[in-house]
This record gives C-alpha cells, sequence and structure tokens, in this order.
C-alpha cells in the first residue's frame, strides 16, 4: 500500500472556512445540460468546509456527515480514490490545477446540515465550497492567482467539470452555478447557454418555500441520469438530420418540434418534448413571478412534474405521493418534484400563513400513505456561497 505523509497544519495560519448553499430548483428541470432555462434558489443549508493550509502535498479531510476521514495527494488520480466521497473535492483539485491554480495541500473538516443524495444539491454546495477553499489557502501560500477566477461562471464550470471526471456523473452547470451566484430573497432565471441571468424577487411576505426530502434513494440515480442526457443528444442528433442544424435541444420550439418530430421513435419524442415545454414553462414562470402571478407560477410547477412523470420519467411513485397531497392542502400555489428525480424531494409553493400545516401535513399523510418518513421544512432564499477566516479555530 501506498504510504502517505501526514498533512502537517501551517504554524501560524488560521483556518479558512468556506460555505456554499444546497439549491432547490422552482421549475426547469434536465434542462440545463440541454442549453436550456433554470429558475432555483439557493437555499438557508449548506456545507462548510473549514481548511487550514499544510506545508506538502498531502489533502486531509475529514466528512463529519460520514464520521470518515480520507487522504490523498494534490495530483492523485481522483476517479480511483477511497472513500469514494473524497472523489468530489480530488476532482475540484484535478480541475483546478488544470486551469492553472498550483496545487496546495490542506487538512479539512467537512460539515453540512443538506440531507446527502436528497435532490438539494449537497454535491454541489460540497465541490463548490472545496472550490472556495483550495484558492483561498492557495491565495494564502502566496500563490499566483489566475485571472480567469473572476470571471462569472468559470468557477461553477470547474466544480461542475469535477464531478464528471471524479464521479462519472455527466451533471449541468445549474446546481455549481446557483451555489456560487445566488442572491438573498430572489430566484436566478440562467440561461444555460450563455450563462445570463435575470434575478425575480421572491418576497417572503407572499410565498414559502417548502421541500420534502422522500428518503427514496434509487441506486439508479445517477445511471438514469446519464441516459437521459445520452437521449437527449441522440434525439438532437437525428434532428439534426440534412438542412437541420440544431446546436441543442434548446434550439427547438413546440412549432419546430411537431413538424420534425416525426423524425424520433417515441421514447425520444417525449424527452425532446420535456425539454421543449419545460424550457417555454420556465421563462413563463420567471414572468409570473416577477407580475406576482403565484397561480399562474403553481400550474406550471404541475405541468413540469406531470411532463417529468410522463415523458421524461424521472418520478417515482413516494414522488408523486408527495406532490399529490400538497396540491390538496390549503394555500397551496403549486408543486412538483426538484433536482434529477428518481426518488428525491419535492418543492411546494405556499401562502405562508400555510406553510406550517403544510409541512405538518406532507409528513402525516406521506407517512400514513408510503409507510416511509419525509422530512420536511421551509426553506428561504439566500445568498451564494463564500469564504472567511477564523482567527479563533485551532487547528
Ligand atoms: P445531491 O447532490 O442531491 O445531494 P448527489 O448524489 O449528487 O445528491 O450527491 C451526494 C453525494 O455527495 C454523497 O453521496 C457524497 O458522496 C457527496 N457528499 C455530499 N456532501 C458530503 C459531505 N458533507 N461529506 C462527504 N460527502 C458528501
Ligand atoms: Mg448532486
Amino acid at each position: 500500500m501506498r504510504r502517505f505523509p501526514k498533512a502537517r497544519p501551517h504554524p501560524v495560519l488560521s483556518p479558512v472556512v468556506a460555505r456554499a448553499p444546497g439549491r432547490v430548483n422552482l421549475i426547469g428541470e434536465h434542462t440545463d445540460y440541454n442549453e436550456g432555462f433554470v429558475l432555483p434558489i439557493a437555499i438557508d443549508r449548506g456545507t462548510e468546509v473549514s481548511a487550514w493550509p499544510s506545508e506538502d502535498d498531502a489533502v486531509l479531510l475529514e466528512s463529519v456527515a460520514y464520521g470518515e476521514t480520507a487522504r490523498f495527494r494534490v495530483d492523485d488520480d481522483p476517479a480511483t480514490l477511497q472513500p469514494p466521497w473524497a472523489r468530489y473535492v480530488a476532482g475540484v483539485l484535478s480541475r483546478l490545477r488544470r486551469n492553472g491554480l498550483p496545487a496546495v495541500g490542506f487538512r479539512a473538516k467537512i460539515d453540512t446540515d443538506l440531507p446527502l443524495g436528497g435532490g438539494l444539491s449537497s454535491s454541489a454546495a460540497l465541490t463548490c465550497a472545496s472550490a472556495l477553499a483550495a484558492v483561498e489557502v492557495a491565495r494564502l501560500g502566496g500563490a499566483a492567482i489566475p485571472p480567469w477566477l473572476e470571471e462569472p461562471g468559470r468557477l461553477a464550470a470547474i466544480c461542475r467539470d469535477a464531478e464528471r471526471v471524479a464521479l462519472g456523473v455527466r451533471c449541468g452547470i445549474m446546481d455549481p452555478y446557483t451555489a456560487l451566484h445566488a442572491r438573498s430573497g430572489q430566484a436566478l432565471l440562467l440561461d444555460c447557454r450563455d450563462l445570463s441571468v435575470r434575478f425575480v424577487p421572491l418576497p417572503a411576505d407572499r410565498v414559502s418555500v417548502v421541500v420534502a426530502d422522500s428518503g427514496v434513494r434509487h441506486s439508479l440515480a445517477a445511471g438514469g441520469y446519464n441516459e437521459r442526457r445520452g437521449e437527449c443528444e441522440e434525439a438532437l442528433a437525428r434532428l439534426n438530420g440534412p438542412g437541420a442544424r440544431l446546436r441543442s435541444l434548446r434550439d427547438l420550439d413546440a412549432s419546430a418540434l411537431a413538424a420534425e418530430g416525426k423524425r424520433l421513435p417515441p421514447t425520444l419524442l417525449r424527452r425532446a418534448r420535456h425539454v421543449v415545454t419545460e424550457n417555454a414553462r420556465t421563462q413563463e414562470a420567471a414572468d409570473s413571478l416577477a407580475r406576482d402571478d403565484l397561480a399562474r407560477f403553481g400550474r406550471l410547477m404541475v405541468e413540469s412534474h406531470e411532463s417529468l412523470r410522463k415523458d421524461y420519467e424521472v418520478s417515482c411513485p413516494e414522488l408523486d405521493a408527495l406532490v399529490e397531497i400538497a396540491l390538496r392542502a390549503r394555500g397551496v400555489f403549486g408543486s412538483r418534484m426538484t433536482g434529477g428525480g428518481f426518488g428525491g424531494s419535492t418543492v411546494s409553493l405556499v401562502e405562508p400563513g400555510s406553510a406550517k400545516r403544510l409541512v405538518e401535513t406532507l409528513a402525516t399523510e406521506y407517512e400514513r400513505r408510503t409507510g416511509r418518513k419525509a422530512e420536511v421544512r421551509v426553506v428561504r432564499p439566500s445568498g451564494a456561497g463564500g469564504v472567511r477566516r477564523d482567527p479563533a479555530a485551532q487547528g
């Protein structure tokens, strides 16, 4: 077995504390990797990476959630590391190095109040907090920080790529972008083609956001996700016969799909139809929110869920049950599954005065129907991650 040096804490420096939030996507699901539109908020739960610079190239990690430690060198291949969660951090370091940031060792404690695998993007919270910490540790060590780091979206793209190289999950830009660029009290309509953003207020006196974690974790989630991506690529390739030059399914609208969809087998037609209709719904939802039409916003959420259930086939009975229960409750504008699907969470928008009641109803009714316990809570639209020094903490 390979022997690793101990990561020696720097004798002088205090820890760098980097924090990145989880997110909940209000609408716009499975559109980000099709260069489409998404409308997420960052939430008031997240992941904190407290890092102490070390004097060598060893990285020592402790995950409180897993009660485990991991140890590797900054230039180790991320894809083979154990335990697997260490690959997220190693993936970030490898992509940062590839983009010209000098590799520096550190020792870090990882703490989170997000559910892992619950559809609230604990993975991007981890990659983004790790990236922020690693950059700051390098900066403190006197490294020249490449100027591209200031460009919006660049660090988010590195975190997205880290998940791909380290875990083989071909995720989109939405999760890390939200963790790094969200604003408190606002949803962000992100155009995943050019990363242009429109912030739309989500006023706390008008609407509360309730997230219900179904507790279901399907092992096929990563495989199913990659399969859907593959199907979108295949649909695009078939539509791009002679004459057509679509860059992504985002370039298609409803009338083009009606005219050209005949060329697709039924399954691919349904996948493409979800992407096309979801992009239209997401833009309309942002407009509805901007003009305070929450009733319309809610109906679009329900249509989104139906499309994900029937056309994209990424929901599951437990998520459907949570949506059904929410839609019967008082004061609810809309409800849908959120995140990649195959388990995970739902998001519901509700009048603030009815939020507490909805939380209780979802928990009790879901257990009665499925025998499972859902973790249900109100989340608040929160700001982006960041980094601070913590002189009080001990290394
Ligand atoms: P989601 O992003 O919806 O939570 P993912 O499957 O994409 O679900 O990411 C969950 C994975 O991220 C976990 O299985 C684990 O490997 C990793 N992870 C997230 N947070 C932590 C943490 N605090 N400590 C260790 N690993 C974590
Ligand atoms: Mg994730």
